[in-house]
């Protein structure tokens, strides 16, 4: 598949921050301002996610911005991944930027955005509160991974997934386990259901159970809850961890495709999956590992490869959501949409720090890193 080599968003990069009919509708939100237009970091991408060129044309107030280009004009600057720390300089004090930032891996951008005076809010940092779950840009694109995932783990593994009664014989259907039964576990459960596999889910949270189980898949049980603050998984401990370990292998063993999924922000990514728990599953089985960019649920991934260990493939998918760019750009456009529209007043955007999603996910603001998290991080 085509890449975008280069311009101001990341390599590789195929989402773009609004699909052409977003981008209109917030345009039309924020014209009364006509001196400060609304910026896109996603030149080139629009292209690959296939919006033409030509679409963003029509609307007026909103600038893609090629390579190279400043944005001095820009009031407020919309990018999928960080941009390039160069851009900064390019812009106005006060000026917002809204993205999936990394927060706690872009140091050079966020000490730009300080002494530039940018107002930077970071797309990963949406609480998880009911009133943000249309913002919530984690979420849309977990969805698209873990569809993507069941769809990758179909094709790579040796048997069929569904049932098949033939002349031939009866064929039994594909034993599944996903592994994190988060937004993204619950969409690789529900795509590989579909395809007729058998699914097996395993999560450190009890909650988890509920959705598995509506689903159509059972849930492993190891006797560890590891719920955390906030919706998000707490780190566990040793002993947790080896109780854990026991009652998994014995299931993955007798698994065809396996996905993994669980992922804790801001972290590396719990290693799962030993290299000795791959040594006991069958021949020809998959394990497909979401978790890949922030290393890996398996010991033996290797981020953005396929190895084989022992006749069991291993599949380190990267960037995923960018597989599926049209609705992964549109589903991201929507979030963005919905977290600022509410502050537009008169066609002008004001944000509310004191608001419980704006407050939390602004890093930068007035020339200080505000978020204590990652101003820790940084240290
Ligand atoms: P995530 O990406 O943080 O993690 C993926 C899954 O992996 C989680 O279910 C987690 O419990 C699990 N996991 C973590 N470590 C594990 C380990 N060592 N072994 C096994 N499983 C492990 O989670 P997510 O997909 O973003 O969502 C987690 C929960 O938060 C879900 O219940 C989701 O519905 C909820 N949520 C709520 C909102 C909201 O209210 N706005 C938004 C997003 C998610």
């Amino acid at each position: 598949s085509r890449a975008p080599s280069a311009g101001p968003g990341a390599p590789g990069e195929r989402r773009v921050a609004l699909d052409p009919t977003t981008a209109g509708k917030l345009a039309r939100a924020v014209s009364a301002d006509a001196d400060q237009s609304i910026v896109m970091v996603d030149a080139g991408a629009g292209r690959f996610s296939h919006f033409a060129d030509a679409a963003y044309d029509d609307v007026s107030g909103v600038q893609v911005l090629e390579a190279g280009q400043h944005a001095e004009d820009a009031g407020l600057v919309l990018c999928v991944r960080p941009p390039e720390p160069e851009l900064i300089d390019s812009l106005a004090e006060g000026t917002v930027l809204v993205g999936l930032l990394s927060p706690f891996q872009s140091r050079e951008l966020l000490e730009r955005c300080k002494a530039r005076r940018i107002t930077a809010l970071a797309m990963e940092l949406v609480p998880r509160i009911s009133r943000a779950q249309s913002m919530d840009a984690l979420s849309s694109q977990a969805a698209a991974a873990g569809y993507h995932a069941a769809l990758t783990a179909a094709h790579e593994a040796s048997v069929f997934f569904p049932m098949l009664t033939t002349a031939a014989g009866t064929i039994r259907p594909a034993r599944v386990i996903v592994v994190g039964a988060g937004v993204a576990g619950l969409q690789a459960i529900a795509t590989a259901r579909r395809l007729g596999a058998q699914v097996w889910a395993y999560d450190i949270r009890a909650a988890a159970r509920e959705q598995v189980e509506s689903l159509g898949a059972r849930m492993i049980d190891t006797g560890v809850d590891a719920s955390g603050e906030g919706g998000y998984a707490r780190e566990l401990t040793d002993d947790e961890r080896a109780a854990q370990a026991e009652a998994l292998a014995k299931h993955l063993s007798t698994a065809h495709a396996v996905i993994t999924t669980a992922a804790i922000p801001g972290r590396p990514s719990p290693k799962i999956i030993t290299e000795d728990m791959v040594e006991r599953m069958q021949p020809g089985s998959v394990i497909v590992d979401l978790a890949a960019e922030g290393g890996g649920n398996c010991e033996l991934t290797r981020p953005g490869e396929t190895v084989e260990h022992n006749d069991v493939k291993i599949v380190g998918l990267l960037d995923i959501p960018s597989q599926l760019p049209v609705n992964t750009s549109e589903m991201y456009g929507k979030n963005l949409f919905n977290l600022l529209t509410p502050f537009i007043r008169d066609g002008e955007l004001v944000l509310d720090f004191d608001d419980a999603v704006i407050g939390p996910m602004c890093v930068t603001r007035d020339g200080d890193i505000v978020h204590e998290g990652v101003r820790k991080a940084l240290e």
